[in-house]
């Protein structure tokens, strides 16, 4: 008799234990299928709106700076940086997988997704078995090939959103490589960040934006998210607005920007980085643009200007070619007469005197220096051309 009601015990447990495995994983499963869907909202909503810090430091930052944005009704997804690639030893290379569970829990309090920056196979597998929601790799892994390679193939299978920010260098072949790397594995949803490109020597911006860049990615990439990342083009809190407002300008898709309960007490990235509610502040600034309308009186009169403009370009092309006409005849002068091609001194007058004519029609140093410098150039190739001619 009592072995007979144990085995009834006995099965009563193992029904139960069974109910509530099932229960928890349905639980589980609703969860994962409403968090894709927020994600996948997310991704095709305009602007994108990425913030949180540049390092996570400790369990009260990372909850408390996910609270405060949250609070603003302004951001989208909660980032940041679990491992930190530093340019030089000794800085805070990042808390590392014990920052995991700090950003699972900002996600439970306030439903934000997140996002952590990946760079080897090990970071992958550590994001993905804590439910991170969007990968991104940081722009000194785009540079690596190998390491590209190394988290794309740790990502083959996974259905996570990644975002390619920008190489350091300006090679736009490494930036599409990386993309090309993450499709063949079959990321469905990737977008990149544009971070700005390292320079030499003290500039206004930590890395230069160089935004004619980013505009042939997007031609390049027509339907690809492309959000901006202000905070680590300006490398000060200054320049924000600024930068976010030309991106907006420019049809980008959306904004990571640095965020930090103490922005002056920050462990990476400090003069950078803003609060949470500075961070509302200059979202509410900032004119969102449309990229169409179908307003009649606009469009005709952005048809007319467009026209004026295409009339120009066609006219600076003729006489562009007509330029390069008498290139080719002093270059005939020049190979009857034995004379050099290049001339220093009538090259820098020319340059001098242009600059100075420039700024009068408000043209750029910089743009009438690299405008002439192509048309120098094309000047040589074409009386290169004609000096060594049979
Ligand atoms: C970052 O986002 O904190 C970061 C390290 O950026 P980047 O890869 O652009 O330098
Ligand atoms: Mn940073």
């Amino acid at each position: 008799m009592l072995f007979y009601y144990d085995i009834v015990t006995i099965l009563i447990r193992v029904i139960l234990k069974i109910c509530v495995i099932k229960i928890s994983k349905i639980e589980i499963i609703n969860k994962t299928k409403t968090m894709n869907e927020t994600i996948q909202k997310i991704w095709e909503k305009r602007p994108v709106i990425i913030s949180g810090p540049c390092s996570a430091e400790t369990e009260e930052q990372v909850v408390e700076t996910a609270m405060r944005l949250a609070k603003t009704g302004k951001v989208d997804v909660l980032r940041a940086g679990i491992w930190k690639p530093r340019t030089k030893p000794g800085m805070f290379e990042g808390i590392g997988v014990k920052g995991l569970p700090w950003l699972a829990q900002a996600k439970k309090v306030t439903g934000l997704p997140i996002a952590v920056e990946v760079a080897t196979a090990k970071h992958v597998e550590m994001a993905l078995q804590f439910d991170v929601d969007i990968l991104w790799i940081g722009a000194r892994t785009t540079v690596n090939p190998f390491s590209v390679q190394e988290v794309c193939d740790a990502l083959r299978g996974s259905d996570v959103p990644v975002l390619i920010k920008n190489p350091i260098n300006p090679d736009l072949e490494l930036w599409s490589g990386g993309i090309e790397r993450l499709q063949k594995v079959g990321i469905k949803d990737i977008g990149m960040i544009h971070r700005g490109f390292s320079n030499y020597g003290n500039t206004e911006f930590r890395n230069a934006p160089m935004w004619h860049l980013p505009i042939e990615m997007k031609r390049r990439f027509p339907d690809m998210l492309i959000v901006c990342d202000p905070s680590h083009i300006c490398g000060n809190r200054t320049g924000l607005q600024a930068v976010a407002q030309e991106s907006v300008d420019l049809d980008f898709g959306g904004l990571m920007i640095e965020s930090h309960i103490d922005p002056d007490k920050a462990w990476s990235d400090a003069k950078q980085q803003i609060t949470p509610e500075r961070l509302a502040e200059m979202l509410g600034e900032i004119k969102w643009r449309l990229e169409n309308t179908d307003e009649k009186e606009f469009v005709t009169a952005l048809a007319k200007l467009r026209e004026q403009i295409n009339h120009i370009d066609d006219e600076l092309l003729a006489l562009l070619g007509q330029r390069m006409k008498i290139s080719n005849k002093i270059g005939e002068y020049k190979r009857e007469n034995n004379i050099t091609i290049l001339q220093t001194n009538r090259w820098n007058e020319i340059l001098a005197k242009a600059v100075a004519r420039g700024e009068k029609l408000d043209l750029s140093q910089d743009f009438i220096t690299k405008y002439l410098d192509a048309v120098h150039m094309e000047s040589i190739n074409h009386q290169n051309r004609v000096m060594n001619e049979d």
